[in-house]
Parts: structure tokens; C-alpha cells; sequence
């Protein structure tokens, strides 16, 4: 038997919009959109390696606020884990894995194409940031 080991990715909020950003690599994924974030380390909670790979791919610090409820398979033996988070400190820009950054307003979370394992979290997310 496998453990699942998990993906965190960060439904980031700020001034009421929600961050998507754009994978540049593998070739497989490139292009579309993700909720940015990435594999736990040993001894990591979620919320940890999330404020770590924030900082490392987006240079900016967050603070995780709630996980968005489900769990999506990704390859194995991986899968996705979404929490939201509030952006606390510095400007977006991408430093790694990605080559373009959205604030998208929840009315307008569908203009990129995301990955299709990520599309149930933001839709919740978006949801959350509607208030709906
Ligand atoms: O970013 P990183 O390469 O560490 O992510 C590991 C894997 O998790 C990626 O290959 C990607 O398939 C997946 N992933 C995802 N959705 C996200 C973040 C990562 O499917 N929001």
C-alpha cells in the first residue's frame, strides 16, 4: 500500500480577488492555470509548505486562513489540498514554475484555463470570495 502524499495549493485572496497563475513547465502542464503552490516536505504541515512555497515561487508572505473541503487525485501517489490564504506581504511576480500572474475578480475566475484537478477548489474559492 502507498501513503497519499499531498499537494498543497494556495487559494490566495487580496482586496477581493483571487490569485491564478501560469505554468511553465513540465511541457504537459504548461500553459494553464493552477492555484499556485506545491509538495509538502517531511515534517510539513499543509499550511507550512504552503507559506513556503509562496515565498519561494511568488515571493510573497501569506496567511492561511481555511481549508477548502475535498482532495483531488493527482498523479499518484499525490493529491491536491487547497487552502485559502490571505495575501499579508509583497508584490506577486513569478520566480519559478510559473511565467504570468492573475488577480481575477470572482466574476471573472473562468477567463483562464485551469488545470482541470484544480477547477472544483476555485470554484469554492471563488464562492468564498463572493460571499455567495
Ligand atoms: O508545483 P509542484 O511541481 O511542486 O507541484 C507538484 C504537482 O502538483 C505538479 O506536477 C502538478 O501536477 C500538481 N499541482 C496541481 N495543482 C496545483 C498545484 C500543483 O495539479 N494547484
Amino acid at each position: 500500500m502507498t501513503t497519499v502524499r499531498v499537494v498543497v495549493g494556495g487559494a490566495v485572496f487580496d482586496q477581493g480577488r483571487l490569485l491564478a497563475a501560469r505554468r511553465s513547465a513540465p511541457p504537459e502542464l504548461a500553459g494553464r492555470w493552477e492555484l499556485p503552490g506545491g509538495k509538502l516536505e517531511a515534517g510539513e504541515s499543509a499550511e507550512q509548505a504552503l507559506v513556503r512555497e509562496l515565498r519561494e515561487e511568488l515571493g510573497v508572505e501569506v496567511e492561511p486562513l481555511e481549508r477548502i473541503a475535498g482532495e483531488w487525485p493527482l498523479r499518484p501517489p499525490y493529491v491536491l489540498q487547497v487552502w485559502t490564504a490571505r495575501l499579508v506581504d509583497g508584490e506577486a511576480r513569478p520566480l519559478q514554475d510559473h511565467d504570468e500572474l492573475r488577480w481575477l475578480t470572482p466574476d471573472r475566475v473562468d477567463e483562464v484555463d485551469w488545470l482541470d484537478q484544480d477547477r472544483p477548489a476555485v470554484a469554492a474559492a471563488a464562492r468564498l470570495l463572493a460571499g455567495t
